[in-house]
């Protein structure tokens, strides 16, 4: 039988399949209604309570924080921004607008937030407290979900903290912000700026697992080195590699050098060979120039007379040491001598004592930035720099108990010590080495007539190892031609630099600088890699 009741004057509810629906399933629809009724009536009051609230907690600070539109350089409304680094107790009451990355932030209970802002060497804290009329909950909710190292721009007063913030570069002033608003907002950080920014663990610290949760190694810093290099230290370390670079450049500009730039893309591997890299170069090979050498004495026999170059230096090193890298900045000069070599030994004397001063008088705060992280003795040299020949160096590395030939080279252990021994007897970091075995220096070294099996070159040295070679070179074509058949080199991979001194040459000496070397072993680094931007080793072709 048929089990739908139809009563006469209802309203017909048609299921699906358009016939009308069974008193079960009416019953189901009008619960289904009343459910969503329900639903219905608490959202509603929940966005009335929302909207209460709202009402008793305004937004006071709309315009005071937020996110900035993409900044495309629409307008240019002329806002000076502050630099962080001339803040100071006399500016306590102005109001400063500046842009900087958030280094750190904290909320201290439901009411405050502090920051640290960091302006390249500079980090200042920073105040968000709610008050009943400028900042509101929503304004220090928003400042607080901010990320780490997003850029910020920043309306604060200056104020007195009530002591000193020892955490920031500047201690005696904070500030108390006003508006904040976000520049560009940083992603979830890979290395945190605080932990690169850690100084080395003591023993102690290495041998407990807990201290070394927080910091980088110098391996991880590097494949984020975007982000290390914005480290307060690193900040200073490479300002002072730029400091070198343009102390090394003025002084040799006020002694009538001229700057060049020799080609890098060289036809033969002119320098031996051994550690050169190869390229493919159209239908044949070329080579990264191993030093600019050749080039630079070439420019002698042009007529240049003093010269010099800071360019990239290759060299395919398949080692992994503490002071190679397959490519250097190399300082270079060259310059004609009158009467001696010596001519030159005394050209770079001055130059190092000036690079050194120029560094103590410039570039004292980077130097102190760069001992909080990595702490050193400070560097001695003299006035004179200590020249010291190679017979006496082997006869105090024998006495202090190495064993070494007479003509033998320095190892790196033995230059090591010899540092040391120096430093002990002559209290000086930093001295020159003359008069090398002719036969570990390359073919165009002068040898020395009056000591047969010596040189006219020398090495300098920094805390025991070395920052330079240098030599007279030879500027006589036959004697160039017989040496090289000494040494065994193919003429055909130098023909044009010898041809070079064909047509006259003036007689002249040099020297080259590896510039990392210089600045690792200046500030006690220890490694080279610390020194260079984007180091590259047989393994670290990236970033
Ligand atoms: P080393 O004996 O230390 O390998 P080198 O005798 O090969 O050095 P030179 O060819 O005389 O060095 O180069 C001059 C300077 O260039 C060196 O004193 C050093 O400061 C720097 N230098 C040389 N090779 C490297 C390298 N692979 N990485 C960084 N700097 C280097």
């Amino acid at each position: 039988m048929d089990n739908q009741v139809v009563p006469q004057d209802a309203e017909v509810v048609l299921g699906e399949d358009g016939k009308p629906l069974s008193k079960g399933a009416l019953k189901k629809l009008q619960k289904q209604k009343e459910k969503e009724q329900k639903k219905k009536e608490l959202e509603a009051k929940q966005a009335a309570e929302k909207a209460a609230r709202e009402a008793a907690s305004p937004d006071y600070s709309v315009g005071s924080y937020g996110k900035l539109p993409l900044m495309q350089s629409t307008e240019r409304p002329g806002n000076a921004r502050t630099k962080l680094a001339s803040l100071n107790p006399d500016m306590v009451g102005e109001t400063v607008l500046f842009s900087a990355r958030v280094h750190t932030s904290r909320a201290a209970g439901s009411k405050v937030a502090f920051f640290v802002f960091r302006e390249r060497m500079v980090t200042i804290q920073g105040v968000l407290a709610l008050d009943a009329d400028k900042v509101s909950k929503q304004m220090l909710k928003f400042a607080q979900g901010i990320t780490l190292e997003s850029i910020v721009q920043v309306e604060a007063e200056i104020v007195k903290p009530n002591e000193l913030v020892k955490s920031c570069v500047i201690q005696d002033v904070e500030l108390k912000i006003l508006k904040i608003h976000v520049v560009s907002e940083a992603a979830r950080l890979p290395i945190s700026v605080e932990d690169a920014s850690r100084p080395e663990p003591t023993e102690e610290e290495e041998a407990n697992p807990d201290s070394r949760f927080n910091r980088v190694n110098l391996d991880t810093k590097l494949d984020n080195r975007v982000i290390d290099l914005r480290t307060t230290t690193n900040q200073a370390i490479f300002r002072i590699q730029a400091g070198v670079g343009q102390l090394f450049r003025e002084f040799l500009e006020n002694k009538g050098f001229i700057e060049i730039h020799s080609p890098k893309l060289i036809g033969a591997a002119s320098e031996g060979g051994a550690n050169v890299f190869k390229i493919p170069y159209f239908k044949t090979f070329a080579y990264l120039a191993q030093s600019p050498q050749f080039y630079k004495q070439m420019m002698i026999c042009s007529d240049y007379e003093r010269v010099y170059e800071i360019a990239p230096v290759f060299r395919a090193e398949n080692s992994f040491t503490h002071r190679h890298m397959t490519e250097f900045m190399g300082l270079d000069l060259e310059m004609t001598i009158e009467e001696h070599y010596h001519e030159a030994l005394d050209l770079f004397d001055g130059l190092f004592v000036h690079i050194f001063k120029g560094l103590e008088t410039r570039f004292a705060d980077e130097i102190a930035q760069v001992k909080k992280q990595y702490p050193f003795e400070d560097f001695k040299y003299r006035e004179k720099t200590l020249v010291l020949e190679f017979p006496e160096a082997v006869r105090m590395l024998r006495e202090a108990g190495a064993e070494m030939g007479d003509f033998d080279d320095l190892t790196t252990a033995n230059e090591r010590l010899l540092g040391r021994l120096v430093r002990e007897k002559y209290d000086t970091d930093f001295f020159f080495l003359d008069k090398f075995p002719l036969a570990v220096r390359p073919f165009y070294t002068m040898p020395d007539p009056a000591r047969p099996g010596y040189s006219n070159s020398y090495d300098f040295f920094i805390r025991g190892e070395e920052i330079l070679s240098g030599a007279q070179r030879i500027h006589d074509y036959d004697l160039l031609v017989e040496r090289i058949k000494e040494h065994e080199v193919d003429p055909a991979t130098v023909e044009d630099y010898i041809n070079a001194f064909k047509y006259g040459a003036p007689p002249h000496a040099g020297g080259g600088i590896g510039l990392e070397r210089v600045i690792m072993l200046y500030l006690n680094l220890g490694n080279i890699r610390k020194t260079s931007l984007f180091p590259r080793d047989p393994k670290r072709l990236f970033p």
